[in-house]
């Protein structure tokens, strides 16, 4: 697998290829080469995208929304660099999304029937949500059709399928004992299709754009894990890579909000940290792009998000058990086939991960740092 070299992608990414204005082939392969670094794809893959753009049509993507609140739509094209949802615009189709359409009502629904039949075994299909089943999935119903029949309809055609958020990952918050409406993940309701799951409330853009960038340039699904989450990002729980866990492995623990021990910034396990049961990149994928950004960052306990039987299960302020308490002499190697480790990358003391993490993590850090100065081609 070809290293990734952040230093000199950020610095050299001219081109004087006919066809396309330098400025824009340079800052479209710059966001590329950033986004594929993010996620641990090789430096290679940027041309590869930005080829596959130019070359015909963008693959058609059809998102679907059933029980949720959005927020991973917005999450996604809300970003502080918005280099990142012009980028996810200008690669795919995107054919259908509810929040985002003009359209309403039967054009519409004219328009999700025209994208499924046109692009019939090539769209991917994005849903955002739970589905609820319990009485025939009657409490969620858009044009006279359940979730249910909406979802299952739109996979049968589909090339690949993504569940984006917590929600359609596992149910969510709707799924919440005593789970009124039978509301669940997307796996479940398609049994037998591989549903690529991305959970988070909400989860991270650079998850979602990494999957679908490696499938639309490459044709490819990255590795899974048993819950169908991509390995690059949901290899590793959050407590293996935290920058408190030196104050944990040292017994140093916050007790109360606004504590000594909260103010010094140490382990907020006894808060009700699921750090160490959550398999998540957020403590080195920050949110948009903004060092320091997430939960335990800002000083409060990771709440499981990602994971199904803790994340709206298990109360805020209650602990989990600890499967490992003592530090081991070795951290096992993130589990993507995405490059080699690269420690220092990370920047975070004391952290020893994968090429992918840290590769995600500066790569974030530079796009802030363009955005600050203003010097996106520096
Ligand atoms: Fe970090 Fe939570 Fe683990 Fe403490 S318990 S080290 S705050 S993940």
């Amino acid at each position: 697998m070809e290293p990734i070299d952040l230093a000199s992608l950020l610095s050299d990414s001219r081109s004087d290829e006919p066809g396309q204005s330098q400025l824009e082939r340079r800052d479209f392969l710059k966001i590329c080469t950033l986004a594929a670094a993010a996620v641990g794809l090789p430096a290679s893959a940027a041309s590869k995208m930005a080829e596959a753009a130019a070359a015909g049509p963008r693959p058609s993507v059809i998102w679907l929304h059933f029980q949720e609140c959005t927020g991973c739509s917005e999450s996604l094209l809300r970003t502080s660099h918005p280099a990142l949802a012009k980028l996810i615009l200008d690669l795919i189709s995107l054919d259908y999304h509810e929040t985002l359409f003009a359209a309403a009502g039967h054009q519409a629904e004219d328009a999700l029937a025209e994208a499924m039949e046109k692009n019939a075994g090539k769209y991917v299909l994005v849903i955002e949500g739970s589905i609820p089943v319990k009485d025939g999935g009657i409490y969620c119903k858009i044009a006279g059709k359940t979730a249910l029949e909406i979802a299952k309809e739109a996979a049968e055609k589909a090339a690949a399928i993504i569940a984006i958020g917590s929600c359609a990952s596992f149910g969510g918050v709707q799924s919440a004992p005593p789970n009124p409406t039978g509301a669940t993940g997307a796996p479940e309701v398609l049994a037998g299709k591989t549903v690529v799951t991305i959970p988070g409330c909400p989860p991270n853009p650079y998850n979602f754009l990494g999957t679908v960038l490696q499938f639309v340039t490459f044709g490819t699904l990255p590795e899974l894990d048993a819950k169908g989450r991509p390995k690059f990002a949901y290899g590793r729980t959050i407590h293996e890579h935290c920058p408190r866990r030196p104050h944990f492995d040292a017994g140093r623990f916050a007790l109360k909000f606004g504590d000594e021990g909260h103010r010094q910034g140490y382990c907020l396990y006894r808060l009700g940290c699921k750090g160490p049961a959550t398999y998540a990149n957020c403590s080195v994928m920050h949110f948009n792009e903004i060092e320091g950004a997430w939960p335990i960052g800002i000083g409060h306990p990771c709440v499981g998000c990602t994971e199904a039987d803790i994340a709206f299960k298990v109360a805020i302020h209650d602990t989990v058990e600890i499967d490992r308490p003592t530090p081991p002499d070795q951290y096992p190697p993130v589990g993507a086939d995405h490059g080699g480790v690269s420690p220092l990358a990370t920047g975070v003391a004391g952290l020893v991960g994968g090429a992918a993490l840290g590769a995600g993590w500066m790569a974030a850090k530079k796009l802030a740092e363009a955005d600050e100065d203003g010097t996106e081609d520096s």
